[in-house]
This record gives structure tokens, sequence and C-alpha cells, in this order.
């Protein structure tokens, strides 16, 4: 009998990885290292591209309904509160795509993942186990595995690391640089949307300031509402939930206009997450082994589509590996050299807009001139190299 698939990780890219290589009859076993899946994190975007492939495997429903199509996104001045430009999403985007452009909970993505992977007999989910190291030869896989109550082994046809920024199969099994800190954090908080004011309620902000900036929009079928600060600020930990203190928060924006200051205020609780990402060109897979999501391509959340890259990725790997069936190292090189360019210049555009968004003085008031000049169309049209992309059965 042929030995299973393992990807290590049920994060985004591990778990549609999954559906998508069950769906193409490969039997699948995903291992997850924490014991149960809780609705952590909070907000992210699911832009059109990736919704392609979430649609292609029957998820359009659950999502349109977990989801908010916000209608555009403003960008303001961090400073003045002035508006800036308008970027037109809902109608427009799904238009123009052909799918919507979604903001979303991680916490329902990953439901929504879960669920469809449940469902589905060929997927085995293995929580509370953790990939410690695997060896390789031309045969298959074998995996040394850690779990609550002790060790185990496997044997696989081929190991795939979604296992996220931190990635062990990156790190450990092989032996390629680590993301690192990038000097910037994250702080985010999701709170009831009653807690917020109405005229912020429905609205998708990016508010621009010397070396921060902030993004808003509601999560959660509009339930909820999801702010991010994200900042320059010297702090590293390898974790999703360290409590961070309004206080030093509201003193980071003391200089910025009334409103932002006034969202900022709002959460009680916030978390901080300090952000990584990786140099474009290293390897993603040796032999059967391969990596996928930010274990390959770690990048700053500032293009918003950590998720969305994930979500390629886990497409295209399924792809390959039902192209060349008998010949998991192949498609994995096959896979690898389909992604890496788009990956890296989705990364490379997530470093131009740390620049641009955190500007200051003469410099931001010409970035500001130049955004205002355009139309929210033509801002729009600027990313349709990366909002466009279509999985290829759908093209
Ligand atoms: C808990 C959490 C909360 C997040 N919240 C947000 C958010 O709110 N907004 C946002 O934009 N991004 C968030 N992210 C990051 C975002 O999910 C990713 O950038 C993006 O979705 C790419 O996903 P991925 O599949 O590559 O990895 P991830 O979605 O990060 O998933 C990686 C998975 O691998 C598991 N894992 C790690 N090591 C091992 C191991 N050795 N063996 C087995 N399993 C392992 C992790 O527990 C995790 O479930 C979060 C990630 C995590 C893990």
């Amino acid at each position: 009998m042929r030995d299973p698939l393992y990807i290590a990780g049920a994060g985004i890219g591990g778990l549609t990885a999954a559906i998508a290589l069950a769906r193409r009859s490969r039997p699948v076993t995903v291992l997850e290292r924490a014991p149960s899946l809780e609705p952590v994190g909070s907000g992210l975007q699911i832009s059109p591209n990736a919704f392609h492939v979430l649609r292609d495997l029957g998820l359009e429903e659950p999502l349109r309904r977990l989801a908010v199509a916000p209608e555009a996104i403003k960008i303001l001045s961090g400073r003045s509160g002035a508006a800036i430009a308008e970027v037109p999403l809902g109608r427009t985007a799904e238009a123009r795509y052909g799918a919507p452009y979604l903001v979303i909970h991680r916490g329902d993505l990953q439901r929504v993942l879960l669920d469809a992977a449940g469902a589905t007999p060929d997927i085995t989910l293995r929580l509370g186990t953790r990939v410690r190291d695997a060896q390789q030869d031309d045969d298959a896989v074998r995996l040394d595995l850690e779990t609550d109550e002790a060790g185990d082994h496997a044997r696989a046809a081929a190991l795939i690391g979604a296992d996220g920024v931190w990635s062990t199969v990156r790190r450990r099994i092989l032996g390629l640089r680590q993301a690192v800190f990038s000097g910037r954090t994250a702080y985010r908080a999701v709170l009831p949307i009653d807690a917020v004011p109405q005229r912020w309620r429905t609205v998708t902000g990016l508010w621009l300031g010397p070396d921060a900036h902030v993004v808003h929009y509601p999560v959660s079928a509009g339930r909820q509402f999801n702010i991010v600060a994200l900042v320059k600020e010297d702090w590293d930990a390898e974790t999703w939930s360290t409590p961070a203190d309004p206080q030093a928060l509201k003193a980071r924006f003391s200089g910025w206009a009334a409103e932002v200051r006034e969202l900022l205020a709002l959460p009680q609780d916030w978390l901080k997450w300090a952000l990584c990402g990786m140099d474009p060109g290293t390897t993603w897979v040796h032999g059967r082994i391969g990596l996928l999501g930010d274990a390959a391509h770690a990048m700053l959340p500032f293009a918003a589509q950590g998720a969305g890259m994930s979500i390629e990725d886990a497409e295209a790997l399924a792809r390959q590996l039902e192209a060349h069936r008998d010949d998991p190292a192949r498609a994995l090189a096959a896979y690898q050299h389909e992604r890496q360019d788009r990956a890296e210049r989705v990364l490379r555009l997530a470093r131009a807009n740390d620049r641009v968004y955190h500007l200051a003085g003469p410099l931001a008031v010409g970035r500001d001139m130049v955004m205002r000049a355009l139309s929210g169309e033509r801002l729009l049209a600027r990313l349709d190299w990366l909002y466009g992309w279509r999985p290829p059965q759908a093209r």
C-alpha cells in the first residue's frame, strides 16, 4: 500500500493543503502540536486570489457567512486624520477579479477548514503531536514524533512543513535559516462591535504615520471589530499571545489624530506579536520534504497576504502531487518552481509597504499627494497581478 502524505501544522496552509489533497484521493495525515485548536488570533484578509482556491474546495458558503466583504479600504493620515484615498473593494473587486475580497477572524477561517477536513475520510488529524525530526531515503520519509505522553514514529511518502513562521521542519529537519525578527511588532485586539462608535463599525481603515500604521475592520460576520497597530519596536518572542500594555500603546500614538487615538483606546486587552520575515532565495524543498506558507516564505503582514500565499501554495502543492503521483520529490520540485517567484514578489511588496506606510515629513507629504492624485480604481489596478491570480483550472 502506498504511504500516506504527512503535513506538519493544522494552520491555514496545512489544512487547505490536506483538503485539496484529499479531494484528489490522496490520504493525508495532519500533525498539529496544539492539543486543541481554539479560535486564537485576530483578523486576516482573504483576497480574491485566495478565495478562488477556497471556493474550488467548496467553502464559499461558510466563508461568506462568517466573513465581511468591505466596500473599500479607507486610507487616512495618522497625523491629521485626513482622508488620503479610498480603494474600492466590494462589488468592484468582485467584478474585476471574479471573487470577493473578504476580511475574517483567523479562528473562523480555521474552523471552516477544520470542519471540511473533519468531514473528509481521507484526512487524519492528530492533535497534540509535534514533528520532532525526520530522515528520508529514496523510498520514504521516516518521522520522529512527540506527543504529550510519548514518542512515536511514522512512515510517509512525503512530509510537508506547514508549521508556520517558527517551523521545525525548516530549521531542524532541512537545516535552513530561520525567520528573523523584523524590528516590527503588531499589537492586536478584537472587541465586540457594540463597543465601537457607529461610524467606524463597517469601515476598513488604514492609517499611515511615521514608523507605524494602524489597520481595522469588522470580523465574525460583523459582530466583532479587529484593530491592529503595527509599530517599529525592538522586541522578540516566539508566541502569538503575549499580553501588551495598553498604556504603552497609548504613549506610542500620543501624537496621532484624535480619531485614531479614540479607536486605540477602546480595547481593554491587547496582545503583541513580534513580526518575522525571511530573505528570498532559499530553497523550500529537499527530496521528499517541502515547506509551505510561512514556513517557506514568512513575510511581514503589510501586504495582508500571509494566509493568501499559504492557500495558493496549498493548491499548487496538491496539483503537483497529483500530476507526479508516483514521484513526490519531482512533485515538490515542480511545486517550488511554480510558486517561489510569486511568493517572493509578494514578500518584496510587503517590505516596500513597510517603507511607504511609515514615511515621515516631506516624504510622507509626497506619498499622500501621489495617492490622492491616483483614483482608487487605479490604486487597486496596481495590484491586479496579485489579486487577479487564479488557480490554473479556474483560469
Ligand atoms: C495561533 C496563531 C494565530 C494567528 N493569528 C493571526 C492573525 O490573527 N492574523 C494574521 O494575519 N495572521 C495570524 N497568524 C499567522 C497566519 O495564520 C499565517 O501567517 C498564515 O495564515 C500562513 O499560515 P501557515 O499555514 O503557513 O501557518 P500557521 O497558520 O501559522 O499554522 C502553523 C501551524 O503549525 C503548527 N505547528 C508548529 N510547529 C509544529 C510542529 N513541530 N509539529 C506540528 N505542528 C506544528 C502550529 O501550532 C500552527 O497550528 C496566526 C498564526 C497562529 C499559529
